[in-house]
């Protein structure tokens, strides 16, 4: 697919990216964007890169909480968004973990990251090109997981020493300079 403005996405980790990490959180009230990420999120729209969430919630296999939870959650964060006048072009969540006491959830997948499945799931709904995309995360697995679906990986550095495999494309520790970074290499690489 040729590479163009529109269909360049940067898929979003949601826990200790976009928010403070909060174990099994599936509380929308004690969703708040963290620091910078409002900022970030605008220049990442400005330069044309569609907004999408993929989210691990292995809560729902664990049995923490009901798959049901995760509508409101979705709501909040749209609305979280649009308050900020952002357009949420996606979200994608993984309720699986393989083992989990919830027998319909609790089962291997194909979308867990650092598996690629949600990035593909996003990728064929929306007619991303993934090679002109970004996953930004804190985890290892959010860098695997751009990494088998063929994307470009921008790591928050939140953890101290922490050695990951593969090596991210970009490392911060404030998700404002990842985003500057994004959209500073997008510039030198693809003519506007
Ligand atoms: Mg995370
Ligand atoms: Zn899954």
């Amino acid at each position: 697919m040729e590479a163009n403005r529109q269909n360049r996405a940067v898929f979003l980790d949601k826990d200790g990216t976009l928010m403070e990490d909060i174990p099994y959180n599936s509380d929308p009230k004690r969703f708040v964007f963290s620091p910078g990420v409002v900022d970030g999120l605008g220049l990442l729209a400005q330069a044309g890169f569609r907004l999408v969430i993929v989210s691990n919630q292995s809560g729902v296999a664990r049995g923490h909480f009901d798959v049901s939870a995760l509508l409101p959650m979705e709501e909040r964060l749209r609305e979280m968004f649009s308050a900020e006048g952002l357009v949420l072009d996606g979200i994608y969540w993984c309720p699986h973990f393989p083992g989990g006491a919830n027998p319909q959830f609790g089962i291997p997948c194909s979308c867990r990251k650092p598996a690629p499945g949600m990035i593909f799931k996003a990728g064929t709904d929306l007619c991303l090109d993934l090679k002109g995309s970004w996953m930004i995360g804190d985890r290892e697995s959010d860098v695997q997981s751009a990494h088998n679906a063929g994307c470009h990986s921008a790591f928050l550095h939140n953890i101290v020493d922490k050695e990951i495999d593969p090596l991210p494309d970009l490392v911060s520790t404030t998700f404002l300079d990842l985003a500057r970074k994004i959209v500073s290499h997008t510039i030198e690489t693809l003519p506007l």
